[in-house]
Order: C-alpha cells, then structure tokens, then sequence
C-alpha cells in the first residue's frame, strides 16, 4: 500500500510543506533507468510559510530520485586515471587507511572536512562530531560561509543571537511596510511572496536591487518602491538613511533609550551621510532617499529584511549592522508586528549554523574556544576536553590550504560542489588536483565529484529521515518516503563506518532519531538549544522554534522583552564605509553582479538534471543594459567572454533595461567554462570570512562565435 509522506522540500530554506506519495511500493528498490518513473508524486501541502505552494524545483524534485545519471555504487579512481565502480568495503577501507597514513605523516590537521548548509541537522551534527574526534582534525568549515556568515556575525553582535528570522514568517502579512535589500524572493523563493500582499496593498513594499527582478516589479503599480543604487554602495545608502532618520527626529527615543546602548557611536559616525552625498555615491536621488526613510518610520507595522545581495561583500558584515541599526533606531526588532530579518537561503542554511560544522563551534551555537561549551560537549561525547580540538579556519582559507605545504592534503567534501559554488573556482580547482585525497558524498557525479579520488554515493531527501531548520528557526521532519537504490548509503552510516575504521571509540549513531536525541544533549544550555525537541513533538505537527530549552514550549518570537546580551540590550554598532581593494571599473569594464534563477538551486548539481528545469535555463548568460551593449559592440544572443585577472567565462549576452548600465549579471548556478565564480575574488569580509561574490570588475568582448574574439 502507498502510505503519503508528510515532508518538505529538499531544496531552499523556505522549506514548502509537501506531501510524497510512492508510485511504487515502497519498500522496492528499483533500478536507476531511462523508463523508470519517478518513484513518488509531489503535491503541495498546507503550512504557514507555503500554504500549499510550491516552486517548480519542488514541483520536479522527484525527478532526481531515479535520475538515469544519479550514482549507485562508489567509485574509486584507478592507475588509468579514470574512476570506477567498486565496494562499499573497498571504498570505505581506502579512505580511512589514506586519512590514517596522511594524519600519521602531517598530523590530523592536514585532513580536512567540509560540509553543506543542506545536510540534516543529524548529519551536520555528527560530521562536527566525526572531524574532531574520529579525524581529531580542527580544519573543518561549511559552504554556509558563503551565504549566512556575515549576517550571522551581525546578528551575533547586534542581537547576541542569530535566527535569522527571530519571528514566524506569517508575521509578515501584518505589515503595512517591508523593506527587502538585496533579495530576489519571487525567483528564489516564490511561494514567500504571499506574505507580501499586505504591505503591497499599503503601497508599502521597497525593494533594493541594481536590478529589476522580479521581486522589485512587484513594487510596480503603486505597491510601492524599487530603489536601484550602484553596485557594492549598500552601506552607504543604509548610513544615509540612518542618517535622515537622525536628522529628522524619526528615531524611536523610548526604545533606543530603554533597548539598546550605542546610540551616540552611531549618531556620530552617519553625521557625514547627508543624502545628497549618498546620492552622489549610490544613485539614489535624494528625494527618494528621504522618502524611504520617512515611510520607514512613519508606515505602520515594518520590517526590513536583508539577503545575500547586501550580504555577499567584503563589507557584508558592517552592511548587515547598518540594516540592523536602522531597525533599532525604529524600534523594530521584538515589537509586535515590526522586526528586523535575514533571509537564509541553504535548505538548512539555519540549523547547519549550529550544530558545529563551522570551524569556531559546537553543538547548540557553542563557541569551541570557551572552557565551558567544550567540558558540556565533551561530557556529552564521552571524552576528555582536551580531545575535542581548538578552532580551525574558515571555508576560504581553509580551500586556500590545500596542497600547500603544512596545508590540508585530504578533504572529505559533504554536501557542496566546490569548484561551482567557491569564490576564485580557478584556484580551488588548482587545490583540489594537488590533494593527496579528495572524497566526495553526492548523489550525482557533480563537477567536484568528478576530479574527486573517491566518490561515495549517497540517499537523496525521500529516503532519509532527519529535521531541518527552516529560515524562520523552525525545527521540521523529513521523513522517508520509499527505500533508496542498493547501492547508495546515508551520510550518517559512512561516518560510523569511517569512524570505525579509524578506531574511534566515540558513538556514532547511524539512527537519525538517536543522533537527533544526543543532538539535543549537546545543544542544551546553548544558545541555539534544542533540548525540548524530539521527533514525538515534531511528528505531531507542534511548532517547534528554538531556542526550545527542555519543559519549554519553545520560541516563536525573540527580543520582546530582552536581548541575548547580559545585560539585555541591543548593540548599535557604528560602521563606516572603507576603502576596500575593491577595484573601480575603469574604461571598457563593469561591475559582475551574480546571483540565481527560478529554476535553479545553488551549483546546479541537482536541478541542470531535471529536464523541465535545463529545457528552460540551459546555460549561464551575461545580462545587460542595452546601452553597455551597443558601447561594447554587443547584440542580444551574441556569444561573449567575461574577464579579469582570476579567469574567463563564455556565455551569450542577454540584453535587458532592467539592470543598471554599470553592472553585468550573471547565475552562478553552471559550472565549467560557465562558471560565474571564475570571475569572483577570495577576498572575504574582514569579521565574518564570507567572500566578496557581488561586486567584481569584468571586460567584455563580442565573440564572433564561442571561443573567436571578435
Ligand atoms: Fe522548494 Fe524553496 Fe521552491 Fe519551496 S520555494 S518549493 S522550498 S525550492
């Protein structure tokens, strides 16, 4: 009998509620073929964040479970150079005898380990768990350090915590005002704009983007406002409107006097931000600027919201706090009916924060460098303190490292596909071919996959049970829906048997439930505590919002009454727009703005092997003004090469009104000779170590056809 699976969508943080039904039974294990159909049919099911919703990704997601292309045997590459099926026993004894010899020879550090902001909460809990004990490695990091990290930091700083929305979404249909910075919902997350309507029909909705997405012609209308300034000067548009909020006594006194401590750092350091200086920097007419500010402060119940095109810079951490400040000096955050947000975009680019994959943490967002965290953790894991290493180095240092000498020389690569997704892939890929190991868990043979030693063949998101955590910091069930292929196996059994392997003595549960269960042990007293979870709570469809301290009832909303901090109290941090090495582009070059598209999620690896989604996005394109078009010679559809000191991409130009003439936009969702990322600097912000992917300088040329300059 075909029993329907409660369950959600394995790809964006939105995490729709869908329900899977097995065409076949479920308990068959069926052969990957041309003519199998998808082994379970997807409808959409009601929830408070999609209401039955669902994107085209989660439409087709089923699709991959039987994919002619999906992996079902672990490969191992010979002398011929080329990779091959082998066993499971074979594959697993190779790894752990290269990781044994390398850490004997270079010390545990020369292992490395990185994970995704897409695993289960169980996996990215144990893979922390298994890097530090069954490797005894500190170089462990996330590509979650690509996409949450500078917000994380400001939150942390601001706030004391990070959720990245410390309210549920449905809060959000009581605005009259959103300001949106730097997110393009209606592609990434389409069913999220439901919870627009409410501040769209109050005319109240402002978007910031160097583009006219989709999500900004939603403003269209006389539903509000699309502000367009200059690429990479966010923080100065942010300051000038701190500044307007000052000047004209838009500040909420009371809440700044009782909730915060900072007001005079931040007061002094936006005095120089008059609008007609900010327009001069960022485009953005002055009169707008003051319209913006006032509708802010005086547009009933608002919310500003950040995203990763505000966040993704090297000044993504201080541009995060200027948007935290100016909800402060509202008086926002924890009021009801207002707030202050970001907007996660990994599947579990939330819990995969805290769990301790990053390299400076564990369990339950517990800093690894505080006596305390690491005594609770290791009483927890049965070991001495002393066991657990100190912090490692962030994603891009840690890729910095590889092959070089005293750097990493075998990495174990869990949900990411590095040479797409990672800043400056050129160098990432020189990297990777100069490791003594790669290992590779995925599903597909993803580009990084393919230059891997040892590829391990995994479950995809129908076959496994486990939780996520969605952007609002609510804890979900993913449940099994049919049995996955012989040949593949949950990531959660590799690291037992890996662990084993390397005479670990430590528990590695292979029982998500049971790995869930001593997740909560670890997390409790954290800051992100899950303690009061279990799968009970959760299978009965209760809300769960952390922090879920044991005998609570959970968190919905944070800050009502108090801060993380101490003292209780909201930081105002003053920030000030630096001189980076962000070059200007001089004559002939523009700004590469990069970013996704409706109908692919993050490298691609998934989605450019759904044919629906391909058919209808085959191929990276340079977006354009017509007028940089015509300046550089181009027409629509013409072959062209992007370039700077860090590489070359060859795309076709799309010619389009709705970017600025000084920016170029491309997905980063291809990989190859298409990959956006070969143009991205490994420049990271100063305080969070995310990269600098929004802002690079390009030329562009006309090619006569692919490969021929003109
Ligand atoms: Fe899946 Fe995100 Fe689309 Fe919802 S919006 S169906 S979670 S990809």
């Amino acid at each position: 009998m075909s029993v329907p699976s409660p369950t959600h969508c394995p790809y964006c943080a939105l995490q729709c509620a869908m329900t899977l039904t097995p065409t076949v039974r479920p308990d068959v294990v069926d052969a990957a073929s041309d003519a199998a159909p998808a082994p379970v049919t997807v409808a959409g099911r009601d929830f408070p964040t999609n209401r039955g919703g669902l994107c085209k990704k989660g439409w087709t997601s089923a699709e991959l479970l039987r994919a002619p292309s999906r992996l079902g045997a672990p490969l191992v590459r010979g002398a011929d150079g080329a990779l091959h099926e082998t066993g499971w026993d074979e594959a697993l004894d190779l790894v752990a005898a290269s990781v044994r010899r390398i850490s004997a020879e270079s010390g545990a550090d020369a292992v490395g380990v990185f994970g995704g902001g897409g695993l289960t909460n169980e996996k990215a809990y144990l893979l922390g768990k298994f890097a530090r004990l069954a490797i005894g490695t500190s170089r462990i990091d996330y590509n979650g350090r690509y996409c949450m990290s500078s917000a994380a930091a400001a939150g942390n700083r601001a706030f004391g915590v990070d959720r990245g929305l410390p309210f549920p979404l449905e809060d959000l249909d009581g605005a009259s005002t959103i300001l949106l910075l730097g997110t393009n919902v209606a592609e990434t997350m389409p069913p999220f704009i439901g919870h627009l309507a409410g501040a769209q029909a109050a005319g109240g909705l402002i978007v910031v983007d160097p583009r006219r997405t989709a999500t900004a012609r939603l403003t269209e209308e006389g539903r509000g406002l699309h502000v367009q300034p200059a690429p990479g000067t966010d923080l100065a548009l942010l300051l000038g409107l701190i500044h307007i909020v000052i000047a004209e006594r838009l500040v909420d006194a009371d809440y700044v006097a009782t909730r915060t401590v900072g007001f005079e750092a931040v007061r002094r350091s936006v005095a120089s931000w008059w609008p007609e200086r900010v327009q001069s920097v960022t485009g953005v007419a002055a009169l707008t600027l003051r319209r913006l500010a006032r509708r802010l402060a005086g547009g009933g119940n608002t919310y500003i919201l950040t995203g990763r095109g505000v966040e993704q810079h090297v000044d993504g951490t201080d541009t995060a706090t200027a948007a935290i400040n100016l909800a402060l000096l509202l008086g926002l955050p924890g009021r009801q009916g207002s707030g202050y947000g970001t907007l996660t975009g990994q599947g579990n680019g939330q819990g995969g924060r805290e769990h301790g994959q990053k390299c400076d943490q564990l369990p339950g967002y517990r800093k690894i460098v505080d006596p305390e965290a690491r005594a609770h953790v290791a009483r927890v894991w049965g070991v001495h303190p002393d066991t657990i290493p100190g912090p490692g180095v962030p994603a891009v240092e840690l890729l910095q490292s590889l092959g070089r000498p005293g750097g990493v020389r075998a990495l174990l690569v869990h949900g990411s596909n590095l040479v797409v997704s990672s800043p400056n892939v050129a160098a990432v890929r020189e990297g990777l071919a100069a490791l003594d190991l790669l290992v590779v868990c995925d599903f597909f043979l993803s580009e990084t996959a393919a230059l891997a030693d040892v590829v391990l063949p995994i479950t995809q998101w129908a076959e496994e049970e486990g939780t996520m955590t969605s952007l609002e910091g609510r804890v979900i069930r993913r449940r099994r829906a049919i049995a996955p292929p012989a040949g593949v196996r949950d990531e959660l059994w590799i690291l037992a048997e890996l662990a084993r392997r390397l005479g670990c003595v430590a528990t590695f549960d292979t029982d998500p439930e049971l790995v869930f269960e001593e997740l909560r042990l670890a997390s409790e007293g954290g800051i992100a505590d899950y303690s009061g979870i279990d799968y009970q709570l959760l299978d009965s469809g209760a809300p769960a919002y952390w922090p879920y301290p044991r005998g609570s009832a959970g968190t919905p909303r944070l800050f009502a009454d108090r801060f993380a901090h101490p003292d209780g109290l909201a930081r105002l941090v003053a920030v000030s727009v630096r001189e980076f090495a962000r070059p200007k582009p001089g004559d002939g070059e523009v700004t590469l703005v990069t970013g996704r598209l409706l109908e692919h999620y993050q490298s691609g690896a998934q989605t450019r092997r759904v044919p629906e989604l391909l058919d209808a996005q085959p191929a990276a394109f340079a977006s354009m003004h017509p007028a940089t078009a015509e300046r550089l010679g181009i027409a629509d559809g013409d072959p062209v090469e992007l370039t700077n000191p860090r590489g070359t991409v060859h795309c076709v130009a799309r010619l389009s009104p709705d970017i600025r003439p000084d920016a170029v936009f491309v997905p980063f969702h291809y990989g190859d000779e298409q990959a956006a990322n070969l143009l991205t600097s490994d420049a990271v912000d100063p305080i969070s170590a995310m990269p600098e992917f929004k802002t690079n300088v390009v030329r562009i040329t006309r090619l006569v056809e692919a490969g021929v300059p003109a």
